[in-house]
């Protein structure tokens, strides 16, 4: 089916799919430490993931509707800033946009990323 909607669609399926991951770890935490409930969980999201955060809160507030351990729970999102550092002056800077950038003080391309690529969950707190 084609429809002017579908990458919007397709986006927002990406999240579902993330969220949705991210339910299956949180029931695999909650399950080891025997929780009655999952309370808060912080979430670790890079820009260069390329993920929409607010398609993955809300997202995230449909799916867990359906787990009686996860409803109540509060999510919030550390979005991690693009860091690179030039390989040949050493200088690290912020990249504001995601396409390929150059090393602001020599122009190199010869960049690492320090920062940017996360999409984890960084803290879960639990009530047992
Ligand atoms: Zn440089």
């Amino acid at each position: 089916m084609r429809s002017s909607s579908s990458w919007t669609r397709k986006r927002t399926v990406h999240e579902v799919s993330i969220a949705l991951a991210m339910v299956d770890e949180l029931m695999r935490i909650a399950a080891e430490n025997g929780a009655k409930k999952i309370t808060k969980v912080s979430l670790k999201i890079g820009r260069l993931s390329g993920i929409v955060t607010d398609s993955l809160v809300f997202a995230f507030d449909a799916i867990k509707q359906e787990h009686p351990l996860l409803s109540s729970a509060d999510i919030s999102i550390h979005e991690i800033p693009l860091i690179y550092q030039c390989e040949d002056c050493m200088n690290r800077f912020e990249a504001r946009e995601i396409h390929f950038p150059s090393c602001p003080a020599c122009t190199s391309v010869n960049l690492k990323i320090l920062s940017g690529e996360e999409q984890h969950i960084e803290n879960v707190e639990l009530e047992v």
